[in-house]
């Protein structure tokens, strides 16, 4: 700014003005204004190219977190990996062999729409891995859930399936090494021994002396022990459950009451000749499936050798072709 003169008349020379106020707090403002201006762009500048301790500290602390979730990540993803493989031996293998119902991926990964609630975490880039990371941790507790559902409840088929070895009826109800025991009548069609016209046979018959043991073919509860006037005579009628009863008719002894829970193998009364329909001491036996007779012979698995059911079926076969002698 250029210096104010003016002339002096009596010194005859130019002397220097006094410089106004009004311009020294101008020139004061400026000052400062510049000063501010160029701190301003100096600071920008400045943290734009340089860093400070504290930032790069920040920054460096930022970094590691941001590997350590990454880390986490990949765990995850690794648990969620096994999970699925263990999901598909459930539904492929332990589901299947206890005849229980897949359990569906639909069902396995329901209610897994918690992306919403982690919408802002995932916008934003400092906070994306680790939304990524609780998504993924949610998944896989939701899926553990389902697992640990699906294991207490083949523990429960495990429970059953033992039960049940036991109460089906699985062996013959009586001796048949014994010399003196032999089949006599098969299940099926026959010509009945009174009337000579084609009946159906509903058990199977075993004829034997009167007073030979008569066994329960599989664990379960007497539900009748009584004579019967239809024809069955002194008999016997296990219900084992899981649908499954058994009948032994014609006896001369019963050795069993009525509710009584009696084992596999158990002696429950003794061969005879009794009921209308009996031309001759036997035993007639049936097992019964949801209260419709099904072939006895299906049912001799545990304790038949090879020999034994190859003389059943030879006895089998001599006999379809003589007509029957019992009921
Ligand atoms: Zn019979």
């Amino acid at each position: 700014m250029a210096k104010h003169y003016t002339f002096n008349p009596h010194t005859l020379s130019y002397e220097i003005l006094g410089i106004p106020f009004k311009v020294r707090i101008y020139r004061i403002a400026l000052s400062i204004a510049l000063a501010c201006t160029l701190s301003t762009i100096a600071i920008y500048v400045f943290s734009h190219f340089f860093e400070t301790p504290r930032a790069a500290l920040i920054k460096q602390r930022n970094e590691e977190l941001q590997m350590k979730y990454d880390f986490l990540l990949n765990r995850f993803r690794q648990t969620d990996d096994e999970l699925n493989e263990l999901m598909h031996r459930d539904n492929k293998v332990y589901r299947s062999i206890f005849e229980a119902d897949p359990i569906p991926l639909s069902v396995r990964e329901a209610g897994m729409g918690g992306v919403k609630s982690y919408e802002k975490l995932l916008a934003n880039a400092q906070t994306e891995r680790a939304a990524k990371a609780l998504i993924l941790m949610d998944k896989i507790m939701k899926k553990v859930y389902i697992q640990s559902k699906s294991f207490d409840e083949i523990i429960e088929y495990v429970r059953d399936k033992e039960e049940m070895i036991f109460c089906i009826p699985s062996i013959q109800p009586i001796n048949i090494s014994n010399p003196k025991v032999r089949f006599s009548s098969s299940y099926g069609w026959r010509p009945d021994p009174f009337f000579k016209v084609q009946t159906f046979h509903h058990g199977l018959d075993f004829a034997g002396p009167i007073g030979t043991p008569i066994y329960a073919a599989g664990s379960g509860k007497v539900e009748k022990a009584e004579f019967n006037r239809g024809g069955y005579g002194n008999m016997v009628l296990i219900d084992h459950g899981f649908g499954y009863q058994t009948r032994y008719a014609h006896l001369s002894d019963i050795k069993v009451q009525k509710g009584e829970k009696v084992t596999r193998g158990q002696l429950i009364g003794l061969l005879g000749n009794t009921g209308g329909r009996s031309t001759g001491p036997h035993l007639h036996y049936e097992v019964l499936f949801k209260k419709q007779d099904v072939n006895p012979i299906n049912f001799f698995t545990t304790d038949i050798s090879e020999e034994e059911y190859n003389k059943i079926i030879k006895a089998l076969k001599e006999e379809a072709d003589a007509p029957a002698m019992e009921y």
